[in-house]
């Protein structure tokens, strides 16, 4: 190591999140060391040694209001995002959602950090942090390598955590709005009445348990790519495979009434869906024991014929597929910092923010933390009413139990002090506070030295038409 590396941050991943963690610093002064295995060291998804790779869908969701993902991108325009403005350039037709050409944004992000003065690039995996750790005294190491962490720093990383603070495969059951519940056919208690009902209960008769139990079985399933089906060997079952086993085996596991009792009739339901609460302001609410690999449409066919969940809105579909990730909750400070090691940060999917644009948030909010720290000025604290700042929160405090990695998300916002009635009127406020706030931190927070902020196209046209 030379001198000019101790004063540089190291950036281990150059995905979404490092690529944009990376240009952050070097636009500030920073001089960035950034490591990318590729391409001498392939994931089982990338295909390119370029930086940035989309490595499944070229879509970046929605750019119209008020959905959050639209809110997501307002917010991140705000903040002057590099790879944001770079898919804005490499923009394929795609509705009102944001794709890209994905070869050609990837190539332009490599292109551009490639040929910044401040940005060392360095193809090497990194297969232990000690080394960065111990090499100086004063710099930042942000990693950002993504749910495909290669397998030795990923070892390396739960030695140094502890092992039961990194997963290395997402088996999750959906998470559904609280707002989005019929109340009315939804009971609230606890097995054997123990905790104070803490638990919501859609409660099943045998007529509506077999309805479910068929649903499941002949529901689309998603097919696994091969380097997963082999972990899902290892993880909890899917529950359209326990349905298929046998017509009461989810009566007997995961549906299972013990406990329960119905107010209606004084007796134990057939069977029963347990619901329990997300954040402790129950805002969203998990099924419990419902992992599953079906499609997102065939979720919404299933779980909408249960009672009460009619209407309901995702706050999350359940997924089963290989993802490394930290039990941020129990792990990370609110700046994505390791506490007992400060110089250390995480950013992308490793931290459970889950998506493309939330990988590309991450990686910002990493820099923005760690340039706060090399330069001794106050760290940002984004709003938890903007839609990242409450993945953030959600990510970072020591009261989510059960972390699940989310996409940003209306679920997870502090309630409206007036809520309206209509879904997509709940939506607009939230996204109208949300960008406002983003803009008042913006403005509180010169001492970060935002990168300009930009417009997004606007829509108002594919808005009247829908
Ligand atoms: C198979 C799959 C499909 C997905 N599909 C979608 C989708 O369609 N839409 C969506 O929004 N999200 C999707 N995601 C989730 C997530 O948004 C993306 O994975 C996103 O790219 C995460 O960004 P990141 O920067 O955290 O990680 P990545 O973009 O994966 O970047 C991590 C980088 O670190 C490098 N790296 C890993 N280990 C090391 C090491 N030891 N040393 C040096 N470099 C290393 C990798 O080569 C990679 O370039 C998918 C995830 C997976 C695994």
């Amino acid at each position: 190591m030379t001198d000019t590396d101790e004063k540089a941050v190291h950036i281990i991943g150059g995905g979404l999140a490092g690529s944009e963690a990376a240009w952050q610093l070097a636009e500030r002064g920073v001089p960035v060391r950034l490591y990318e295995m590729r391409p001498a060291h392939n994931t089982p998804a990338h295909r390119t040694g370029y930086l940035a790779e989309l490595v499944c869908s070229n879509s970046l969701k929605s750019l119209v209001l008020p959905s959050a993902a639209a809110a997501l991108k307002h917010e991140l325009a705000l903040m002057g995002s590099f790879l944001l403005k770079e898919a804005l350039h490499n923009r394929v037709p795609a509705g009102m959602a944001l794709a890209v050409e994905r070869e050609a944004f990837a190539r332009a992000v490599s292109q551009k950090i490639a040929a910044h003065p401040g940005i060392q690039l360095v193809h090497e995996e990194i297969t232990s942090l000690a080394p960065l750790l111990a090499a100086a005294s004063t710099q930042q190491i942000i990693v950002a390598t993504g749910p495909l962490s290669s397998d030795a720093l990923a070892e390396d990383i739960a030695r140094m955590l502890g092992r039961e603070h990194l997963a290395f495969f997402d088996a999750a059951a959906p998470i559904v709005e609280a707002e989005s519940l019929d109340r009315q056919k939804l009971v609230s208690q606890s097995r054997f009445d123990k905790g104070e009902g803490a638990y919501l209960n859609a409660l099943l008769d045998k007529e509506q348990y077999l309805a479910l139990v068929a649903s499941l079985v002949r529901a689309e399933r998603v097919t696994l790519r091969s380097f997963e089906k082999r972990e899902l060997f290892s993880a909890c079952q899917p529950i359209e495979e326990v349905a298929r086993s046998g017509v009461d085996a989810l009566r007997y596991g995961a549906l299972k009434p013990i406990g329960l009792t119905d107010p209606t009739t004084g007796k134990r339901p057939y069977a029963a869906i347990q619901l329990r609460a997300e954040n402790t302001r129950q805002s969203a609410w998990n099924l419990v024991g419902f992992q599953t690999n079906l499609s997102f449409a065939a979720q919404e066919e299933v779980i909408r014929r249960i009672p009460g969940f009619e209407q309901v809105s995702f706050v999350r579909y359940g997924v089963m597929h290989r993802n490394t990730f930290l039990n941020s909750p129990e792990v990370l400070g609110s700046g994505f910092e390791l506490p007992s090691e400060p110089r250390l940060r995480f950013a992308g999917q490793i931290t459970g923010t889950e998506g493309y644009t939330e990988a590309i948030a991450s990686g910002l909010f990493a820099a923005l933390n760690a340039y706060a720290a090399l330069r001794e000025r106050s760290a940002p604290v984004l709003p938890d009413t903007s839609t990242f700042g409450a993945l953030v929160a959600y990510a970072t405090t020591g009261e989510t139990r059960h972390y699940q990695p989310l996409h940003v998300n209306y679920g997870l916002m502090p309630p409206l002090s007036q809520k309206p009635r209509g879904k997509r009127e709940r939506y607009a406020a939230y996204a109208e506070r949300a960008i406002a706030a983003t803009r008042a931190m913006r403005e509180a927070n010169s001492q970060l030295d935002f990168l300009p902020a930009y417009e997004l196209p606007h829509f108002d046209h594919l808005r009247q038409e829908r």
